[in-house]
């Protein structure tokens, strides 16, 4: 009978390790527009695996990624593997003769409208387009806005008299009244505390501003009376403040009528331990029905990312440094209340935790690495430490710092990147990735790589 058993769990195991799997695509009849797109999926590493009778590489982990073109129309793969066949149709729409696209107009408005800003966190940006590095400011609601033309889903946002934004048309609403239009600034009160430079401007009513991260930090109100153009343009020395060109953060928004800028000091440090008492948001991606990307051996990246997330909490305690997680376990957090949960807890930085995937028309087998994003400056130099760190210590490739357009790094009140750690669609990568060593030295490396942007003297 023991035999029996024994017998009976190396089959049951055997097949479950060596069986053929693929996770993406996803379902078996899908339709993918792109002229190519792969197969993510996992096999027997010492049998031989077919797609359409071509032979394809299986990682030792079991992992494989495999590249196919698409007809338009209807396409056919077989996988198989021994005796087991897998078959997909995919349907790649066929082209529609495209339109000629007229270029949008601008329509100017014969006299100036007023509309008031519909909710908070919304964008004001350089060019009329939804995406992309184009953010100047975001905004609280009923900040009152000046608009003069419109374009597509935008209106045009007059700032003082010689600079324009815009704005999305869904992000603002009718205002009824009179606004007796620039606004005063009456007067501005300083009150640091130990943590930031903080100041105080009362208005007489609410207008929009900008802050940019210049080599002085440069907070402008616009549409402010007497001011050059109608720009009030408050510069803070923050290098000479504070000896450190480093910015950490800071936060400037509406309470009535008063603008509250918070600027954080560089803090002082513990010299045998730099990282003691920093306030360090981390945010392992995605959770709960959000699974993340598939990787080839069928692993979630969710798992993934908070694995490695708590690997990371452990070692920055260990350094002293307080942390706050964004989730503990497998749920759904939004991406507005991970920010939230950051800023509420006053996070000095918030680094964001996720594995890396890639659209149809790319070659999984070709990407491999660690990219770090940024949106704002302040955050570049953070994120450049933490990819050196992470290429020396873990032997992972350079995948670059980037800056994207991505809601966690978006983040002003703490230093904020994402750090995709490595390809789950590539093999090599993924292997590394369901590695629980690999995932305690990734933990290892980002401490590390706080810990130089913090004592290191270059910005
Ligand atoms: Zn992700």
């Amino acid at each position: 009978m023991k035999n029996f058993w024994i017998l009976f769990l190396v089959t049951f195991l055997g097949q479950n390790v060596f069986a053929l799997d693929v996770f993406y695509p996803n379902k078996n009849v899908v339709t993918i527009d792109s002229p190519s797109t792969f197969f993510i999926g996992s096999s027997d590493p010492k049998a031989q695996t077919f797609i359409n009778g071509q032979k394809i590489n299986v990682h030792s982990s079991g992992g494989f990624a495999y590249v196919v073109t698409l007809d338009e129309g209807e396409n056919k793969f077989v996988l198989s593997c021994k005796d087991e066949l897998k078959t997909f149709l995919i349907n790649r729409p066929v082209k529609k003769s495209t339109n000629i696209n007229t270029p949008p107009s601008l329509v100017e408005f014969s006299s100036n409208k007023i509309f008031l800003t519909s909710e908070n966190n919304v964008p004001l940006r350089e060019t009329p387009i939804d995406y992309g590095i184009n953010r100047m400011a975001h905004f609280e609601e009923n900040i009152p806005l000046t608009v003069d033309a419109e374009k597509n889903n935008f209106y045009r946002v007059v700032l003082g008299e010689n600079k324009k934004a815009w704005i999305s048309k869904t992000n603002v609403k009718a205002f009824e009244g009179y606004l007796n239009p620039p606004a005063s600034i009456k007067s501005i009160e300083r009150i640091d505390d130990n943590e930031y430079f903080k100041f105080i401007f009362h208005l007489d009513k609410k207008t929009p501003y900008e802050i940019v991260e210049d080599e002085n930090f440069l907070l402008k109100f616009y549409n402010v009376k007497n001011s050059p153009e109608n720009v009030y343009e408050f510069k803070f020395n923050y290098s000479a403040n504070t000896g450190t060109k480093k910015l950490m953060g800071y936060s400037g928004n509406y309470d009535g009528n008063d603008f509250i800028l918070k600027i954080r000091k560089f803090p002082s440090l513990n010299k045998r331990y730099p990282l003691k008492n920093i306030k360090i948001a981390i945010d392992a991606g995605h959770g709960g029905k959000e699974f993340g990307a598939i990787g080839c051996c069928g692993n979630k990246e969710k798992d993934i990312n908070l694995a490695i997330a708590k690997y990371l909490q452990e070692e920055l305690q260990k350094r002293g440094a307080k942390v706050i997680m964004t989730r503990k376990d497998d749920s759904y957090v939004g991406l507005r209340e991970r920010v939230e949960i950051a800023n509420d807890n006053d996070a000095m930085f918030l680094i964001s935790i996720h594995g890396n995937a890639l659209p149809d028309n790319a070659d999984p087998n070709k990407h491999r690495g660690t990219s770090i994003y940024f949106y704002y400056n302040q955050a570049k130099s953070l994120a450049a430490h933490i990819l050196v760190s992470m290429n020396k210590n873990l032997g992972t490739k350079n995948d670059k710092v980037r800056q994207g357009s991505l809601a966690l790094v978006r983040n002003t009140n703490a230093l904020s990147i994402l750090i995709e750690v490595a390809y789950l669609i590539n093999p090599e990568d993924n292997a590394l990735l369901i590695d629980t060593n690999f995932q305690k030295k990734c933990a290892e490396s980002i401490a590390k790589g706080i810990e130089e942007f913090l004592t290191g003297n270059i910005d």
